[in-house]
């Protein structure tokens, strides 16, 4: 028995509904189906869930919002009629969303979860609709039916734990049942979504509720690639991840799944696979548990930006009891979350995204490490990036480092920091932005490829 989910892009048009529905006809285990909202036809278009934040924000504006409800139920509308569906759905849709325009406004919590969701919620019953006129027996099945019981988070929905036992009882229906992702419902039965992108996690949970054996993923990429097919020219798609290899890739800017998706598959030791809708014959990228066999020793290079870092010297730092943890206190105090420390004998760096530091919390920053912990030398660098290269076979290979290194220094790349844990599933090198593509390319090159870049 299979979990399918598919994002916005699958789900856009007529067309791209035309190619769902083949591939849950082409396999009998695909039983329940986590749909997306309607995302872009092309990249000028706008997303469903993006065209309810406007209305939203009209109505609560108390602004006209019949230009934003007539956008949405027209990008249904024009679905519905290249299907061929009957206007009754339509109408169910279109009443809904002008639904959405009565609601409270004041003292809810939860109005603007309920916008958005509206989107994935009135898509499920048109593909719903769809499969069952065209011969799979399907039932559209709401989330708090189905039992996705989620915390009081607007916008940040976790599930909670006892949402498992009641999923698994959907084992027992004969209906393929269509299931809006992205939201769920708290105790007090209030719609409530998970961050964005958040469909992902919904077919994650249904996933680990019925205890399925396999979670596929379909998205609009052939699975994911061993680095940026936007920074190197047509880089192959990864043939399997283990789930601590993806979570380091989409860390450093891998982003085909949701982070928070992994998490319920994970636990419920379901085997996750990632396929293209534009091209199902393709196998994807299968996340498991453990390597099936001996993988090469790299199987993905990733690079993000926006990164600082705040370098801290002082004379005979390591004879100082307490010193790591008064400095991080006072990232804590100001709520910084910070990423890595790579230290020297007297020098700590402390690497964070840039985001997280304004320009107030900077100055705080450099007042408390020269004033209250004596620091002799503080800088904080900017423009830098972090380049992964990930595998959980580097560990039993020697020289993975001296190849990155190598093709970097070829590069006449400078590495400012370096990084690795000991479970040696992945190293990280600290260089400045501007070198970033040309150090990814140089390790993708050097770990897989001859002469195939741009
Ligand atoms: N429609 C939601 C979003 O755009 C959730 C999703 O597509 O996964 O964020």
């Amino acid at each position: 028995m299979k979990v399918i989910k598919f994002g916005g892009s699958s789900l856009a048009s007529a067309q791209q509904l035309k190619k769902v529905l083949d591939i849950v006809k082409a396999d009998a285990e695909r039983r329940f189906v986590v749909v997306s909202a309607p995302g872009k036809r092309n990249a000028e278009d706008t997303k469903v869930t993006d065209a309810l934040i406007r209305y939203y924000r009209s109505y609560t504006d108390d602004a006209d919002v019949s230009a934003d409800q007539n956008w949405i139920i027209d990008r249904y509308k024009s679905i519905i009629d290249e299907l061929g569906l009957s206007h009754s759905i339509l109408d169910k849709i279109a009443a809904a969303i002008t639904e959405l325009a009565t609601l409270p406004i004041e003292g809810n919590d939860f109005l603007y979860d309920t916008f958005l969701a509206a989107g994935e919620d009135n898509n499920a019953k048109l593909i719903a609709a769809y499969f069952r006129q065209n011969g799979v027996p399907a039932r559209y099945m709401h989330p708090g039916k189905a039992g996705i019981i989620v915390s009081s988070e607007p916008g940040n929905a976790r599930i909670l734990p006892g949402s498992y036992d009641k999923l698994e009882e959907l084992c027992d229906s004969d209906e393929v049942l269509v299931i809006p992702g992205f939201f769920g419902v708290t105790v007090d039965n209030q719609i409530c979504t998970f961050s964005r992108g958040g469909s992902d996690i919904s077919g994650s949970i249904v996933a680990a509720g019925v205890k399925a054996d396999l979670y596929e993923n379909f998205t609009d990429v052939d699975g994911i690639f061993a680095a940026h097919p936007g920074v190197v020219h047509k880089p192959h798609s990864i043939k399997e991840l283990t789930y601590r290899e993806m979570r380091e890739l989409a860390y450093a800017g891998f982003s085909v799944l949701h982070d928070e998706a992994l998490i319920p598959a994970y636990r419920g030791r379901i085997p996750l696979v990632i396929k293209n809708t534009n091209n199902p014959n393709h196998p994807g990228t299968r996340i498991v548990l453990q390597h099936s066999h001996q993988e090469t020793p790299v199987v993905g290079i990733s690079g993000d930006d926006k990164f600082v870092s705040i370098n801290i010297s002082k004379y005979l730092m390591n004879r100082e009891v307490g010193f790591g943890r008064k400095v991080l206190q006072i990232l804590e105090e100001l709520n910084i979350r910070w990423e890595h420390i790579p230290t020297g004998i007297d020098d700590m760096s402390i690497v964070l995204r840039e985001r997280e530091l304004t320009p107030i919390k900077e100055q705080e920053i450099m007042t408390q490490l020269t004033r209250n912990l004596g620091v002799d030398e503080v800088e904080i660098e900017r423009d830098l990036s972090i380049i992964m290269i990930v595998g959980e076979n580097m560990k039993n290979q020697v020289g993975v480092m001296s190849t990155a290194t190598k093709a970097m220094s070829d590069k006449n790349i400078n590495i400012e920091m370096i990084s690795q844990g000991s479970s040696e599933v992945s190293v990280m090198f600290v260089i400045k932005s501007e070198q970033e593509k040309s150090a990814v390319r140089a390790i993708y090159k050097a770990f897989f490829e001859k002469d195939n870049l741009v």
